[in-house]
């Protein structure tokens, strides 16, 4: 696969979750194209966009990120959604408790049917929209730990943490033996 999968080069699958108008079709664009419109409904749609990351240690990882054309509606699709997922970034609003409960309900759902050794984040976005804010920056960090995911607060926005968000889960991902 023109060395796409040796310890040094990584590609991997990359789904988002989370309710609708959380902002993952917004984190995607700024992070594959370092764009934000407001007025966007549009979804990145049934194909993928990918992007890749550098590494200190040079190495790479190619992100195929998946976003859901509004089928976050239909928990039953899901399963096929994130089948294959090294990764799985689970997004909530911080303006929104419903957001929230939704992001641990679908924590849960991967840790059931996910793969085992699947990477895993919860996004607190629009974090600037801190004057709004009803989810406390602790409980997303408190159920983040005790799920051994990363925790980070975004905004697609401002751009704040995007490229964070991406980097970290490059880190953690594991790496086939050379
Ligand atoms: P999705 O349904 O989860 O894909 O959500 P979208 O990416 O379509 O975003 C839903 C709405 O939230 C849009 O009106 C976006 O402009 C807005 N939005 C997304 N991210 C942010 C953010 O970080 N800050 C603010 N203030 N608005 C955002
Ligand atoms: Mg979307």
């Amino acid at each position: 696969n023109g060395g796409l999968n040796d310890a040094r080069n990584l590609r991997v699958k990359l789904v988002l979750l989370g309710d609708s108008g959380v902002g993952k079709s917004c984190i995607v664009l700024r992070f594959v194209r370092g764009q934000f419109d407001p007025t966007s409904k549009v979804t990145v749609g049934a194909s993928f966009l990918s992007q890749t990351i550098a590494l200190q240690d040079s190495t790479t990882v190619k992100f195929e990120i998946w976003d859901t054309a509004g089928q976050e509606r239909y928990a039953a699709l899901a399963p096929l959604y994130y089948r294959g997922a090294a990764v799985a970034v689970v997004v909530y609003d911080i303006t929104s408790p419903e957001t929230f409960n939704k992001a641990q309900f679908w924590v849960k759902e991967l840790q059931k049917h996910g793969s085992p050794d699947i990477v895993m984040a919860l996004v607190g976005n629009k974090a600037d929209l801190h004057e709004k804010r009803e989810v406390p920056f602790q409980d997303g960090v408190d159920f983040a730990e005790k799920n051994g995911m990363f925790f980070i607060e975004t905004s697609a926005k401002t751009a704040d943490n995007i490229n964070q968000l991406f980097e970290e889960l490059a880190k953690r991902l594991p790496r086939p033996s050379p």
